[in-house]
C-alpha cells in the first residue's frame, strides 16, 4: 500500500510500504480523509520540533478517518463497511495516569505519527491502518469523511475549553488563529460566549475566524497596539486561549485578562518565553496548559456528527495522495490555507 513517509526536513515521498494483518480485537481501516496538522508540518518542515526529531523514515498523520474494510476476532463492536473517524491516541492503560483517567498523560503513550519514542509511532497517512477497535469510532453514514475527521483537532479543543471553566456570558481572547484558534473559537462559541476576539499576525487566519463566528479580528501585526484598549482598567477577558505559542501573545493576553481571569496556553513554542511575571501576580491570573485531549474525543464526534458546530468553513482543500507534496507546502502556506486534507 502507499503511505506518506518523511524522510528528513523538505524529503516527504509516497513509499510502497508492508499491510499489516489484523490481529484480534483490532480492524483494518480504508483510510479515506487525513488532515495535515501543525505537528505534520514540523516534520516535514524542519524534521520536528524541540527535542523530538525524525530518527528514521515515519509515515505521518494523526487525523484520519475512513471505513471498516476487516475486523478482528473479538470485535463485536464495528461491522465491515462502517465508517468510522480514528481516535490517534492508545494509552497503555496500566500506568498510574490511566488507572486515574488522566490517559492523556500516560506514561507509555503512542501516537500515531510522533517521533516522540524511538522507534516511532507510525502514522495513519497510509491506504490501510490497522488499530485496535477502540481507537476506530463509528461516525453517522451520513457525516461527510472531511468533517469526521476535524474530531481530533476539535478534541483539543474541547479538552483547552474543558482548563478554561465555564464559558457562558464570557468574554474570550483567542491569541492565534490557525485551526486550532478558529476551532477554538467554534468551541467557545458554542459553549455560549459572550464575545469572542481573536488575533494573528496574518489577515487570511483572522478572516477565517470571522467565517466561524469570531465578533472581531484584530491584525497585531499591522496594528501592534490593537489589544491596548482592551487591557484598559486591568483588562476586560474572562478567558484567553493562547494558540500561536509565541510568548509575545502571552505577554499580550496577560495585560487584555481581567484580574481573576485565567488563560490557558494552547499552542506550543519552539523554544522558551519570557512573560511579565508582575503582571500574572498582581492580577492573580490563573495560567493553565492543556494537552491533547481524552474523553473529549467521542464528544468531538458527537458534536460533529449533529452539526452542532461546523468546520466546514476551515477546511481549505482536499488533495489527492499523489499531490502529497503540494498538500504540504499549502498546509505550510498560511496565506492561502487553514486546514488541508489529504483524499487516501
Ligand atoms: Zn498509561
Amino acid at each position: 500500500m502507499k503511505a506518506v513517509v518523511v524522510h528528513a526536513p523538505r524529503d516527504l515521498r509516497i513509499d510502497e510500504v508492508e499491510c499489516p494483518a489484523v490481529g484480534p480485537g483490532e480492524v483494518m481501516v480504508r483510510i479515506r480523509a487525513g488532515g495535515i496538522c501543525g505537528s505534520d508540518l514540523h516534520y516535514y518542515l524542519h524534521g520536528g520540533f524541540g527535542t523530538v526529531r525524525v530518527q528514521e523514515p515515519m509515515i505521518l498523520g494523526h487525523e484520519m478517518a475512513g471505513e471498516v474494510r476487516e475486523i478482528g476476532a473479538g470485535v463485536t463492536n464495528l461491522r465491515v463497511g462502517e465508517r468510522v473517524v480514528v481516535n490517534p491516541s492508545r494509552a497503555c492503560g496500566q500506568c498510574h495516569f490511566c488507572q486515574e483517567g488522566k490517559a492523556n498523560h500516560c506514561l507509555d503513550m503512542r501516537f500515531y505519527g510522533s517521533a516522540m519514542r524511538m522507534p516511532h509511532v507510525q502514522g495513519g497517512f497510509r491506504e490501510f491502518l490497522v488499530c485496535p477497535a477502540v481507537q476506530a469510532v463509528p461516525v453517522p453514514a451520513d457525516l461527510p469523511l472531511e468533517q469526521a475527521v476535524f474530531a481530533e483537532p476539535l478534541s483539543v479543543c474541547l479538552h483547552a475549553a474543558r482548563q478554561a471553566g465555564a464559558l457562558h456570558g464570557r468574554r474570550v481572547l483567542i491569541t492565534g488563529s490557525g485551526p486550532i484558534g478558529a476551532l477554538c473559537v467554534l468551541v467557545a462559541r458554542h459553549a455560549g460566549a459572550r464575545e469572542i476576539v481573536v488575533t494573528d499576525l496574518a489577515d487570511a487566519p483572522l478572516a477565517a475566524a470571522k467565517r466561524v463566528g469570531a465578533d472581531l479580528a484584530l491584525n497585531v501585526a499591522t496594528d501592534p497596539e490593537a489589544l491596548v484598549p482592551f487591557a484598559a482598567d486591568k483588562g476586560c477577558f474572562d478567558v484567553a486561549f493562547e494558540a500561536s505559542g509565541a510568548g509575545s501573545a502571552l505577554a499580550g493576553a496577560l495585560q487584555a485578562v481581567r484580574p481573576g481571569g485565567t488563560i490557558v496556553q494552547v499552542g506550543i513554542a519552539s523554544g522558551e518565553a519570557t512573560i511579565p511575571l508582575n503582571v500574572l501576580v498582581a492580577k492573580e491570573i490563573t495560567l493553565r496548559g492543556t494537552f491533547r485531549f481524552h474523553e473529549e474525543f467521542a464528544w468531538a464526534v458527537f458534536l460533529l456528527a449533529t452539526r452542532a458546530v461546523d468546520v466546514m468553513a476551515l477546511l481549505t482543500e482536499v488533495v489527492p495522495l499523489a499531490d502529497a507534496v503540494r498538500a504540504f507546502d499549502l498546509a505550510a502556506d498560511r496565506s492561502r490555507s487553514m486546514k488541508v486534507q489529504l483524499a487516501l
